[in-house]
């Protein structure tokens, strides 16, 4: 087991800048999740930790020892890619023990026991003499896991592992890898694309785009306090509604326009255009402060609630709201959204969330 730091590290290709300055404390035994759209250098990252690219800037340590210069084999961390690449001529004991076998530190019995361990571990014991070709993908998967547990390793660094998998697989297979680390403990840094893996797996999150840390935190706090206009649309499916708004303040608190509404909420905001940020969840059926008009589109019935896709009645722009399942308006008909205070978010110019102090600390009771 072993912490994992980051300190300003950077990497440049030829003349693209794919990581930026970034500074990562990933504490010992911790399951973190990298996550960002494709490009925003999550897989770079994980390369430089393993040592499989080059660090233009920084210095990445893990446990006590600055890894910059120690070759990928002597870091002791074991990498899980999406391509589990098995060898198909060798049984699942031969791939899960081939890299104990090369590196000779190991008895034929130690090497015996780690294997059947870990295939308990996997509950694949009764596969282990089976060729890759007998089994499914998400055996398959479990064998490349396995692959890397016998090594015991400090750092499992993972990248999109799951991404091969359907999708009723991909969720069972995230909560057996949330099982096997609560097992064992190790320190797990696990990149993805998809929100949902990470809002799901993560102890904390970290949000990256175009090479930068936009955030790091436990997934709820990225979801209800949010650093910034990125990490709040990234976050959440559907999700969160932005509108253009400018606010003016008043004796009530401030006064938001916008296109299709206008509303009175009790908070203190400087003056000024901002953005409005509304989850899909968040928005009531006309009750609540502000008030929003907008014609119905379209309803997708998704069994416990329905999405509704609106539009403004004037103008362009989808607004999706997440309402009971019992409610079904009719494509075309006007419908006015409202929503609570403390339940929206507001974004400056630059796309910082502007706090409105502790969200106790609302205006109001005038
Ligand atoms: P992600 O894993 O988030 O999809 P990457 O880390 O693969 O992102 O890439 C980050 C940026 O670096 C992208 O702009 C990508 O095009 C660029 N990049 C990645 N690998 C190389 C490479 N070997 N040579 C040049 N540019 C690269």
């Amino acid at each position: 087991m072993s912490q994992v730091q980051l300190s300003d590290v950077t990497k440049v290709y030829d003349d693209v800048l794919a990581v930026e300055d970034i500074d990562l404390a990933v504490q010992d035994g911790e399951f973190l999740v990298m996550v960002g759209p494709s490009g925003c250098g999550k897989s770079t990252t994980l390369r430089m930790i393993a040592g499989l690219e080059t660090i233009t800037a920084g210095e990445i340590a893990i446990g006590d020892l600055v890894v910059n210069d120690v070759r990928p084999q002597d870091r002791n961390i074991a990498m899980v890619f999406q391509n589990y690449a098995l060898y198909p001529h060798m049984t699942v004991r031969e791939n899960m023990s081939f890299g104990l076998r090369l590196s000779e530190e190991y008895s034929d019995e130690e090497i015996d026991e780690r294997v059947e361990a870990a295939a308990d571990l996997l509950e694949i014991p009764e596969l282990l003499d089976q060729l890759p070709k007998q089994l499914s993908g998400g055996q398959q998967q479990r064998v490349a896991l396995g692959r890397s547990i016998v090594r015991d390793p400090d750092v499992f660094l993972m990248d999109e592992p799951l991404s091969n998998l359907d999708a009723k697989l991909r969720t069972q297979m995230r909560t057996e890898l949330q099982r096997i680390h609560e097992e064992l403990g190790v320190t797990t840094i696990y990149v993805t694309h998809d929100q949902t893996e990470a809002m799901t797996m993560g102890d904390r999150i970290v949000i990256l785009n175009e090479g930068e840390i936009q955030q790091v935190d436990e997934p709820s706090v990225c979801y209800d306090r949010p650093n910034n206009k990125f990490v709040a649309g990234f976050i959440g499916s559907p999700s969160m509604n932005f509108f253009d708004v400018d606010v003016t303040p008043t004796d009530e608190g401030v006064l938001v326009t916008g296109d299709g509404f206008e509303a009175t909420l009790p908070v203190a905001l400087a003056a000024g255009p901002y953005t409005l940020g509304v989850r899909p969840e968040d928005f009531t059926v006309a009750s609540g402060s502000g008030h929003l008009e907008t014609v119905v589109d379209v309803v997708e019935p998704m069994g416990s609630d329905n999405f509704l896709y609106l539009r403004p009645p004037e103008g362009d722009g989808e607004i999706v709201a997440r309402v009971d399942s019992e409610f079904h308006p009719e494509p075309g008909e006007p419908l006015a959204l409202g929503f609570e205070p403390a339940d929206v978010h507001f974004f400056d110019a630059s796309g910082k969330r502007v706090s409105l102090g502790d969200e106790s600390e609302f205006v109001t009771g005038h």
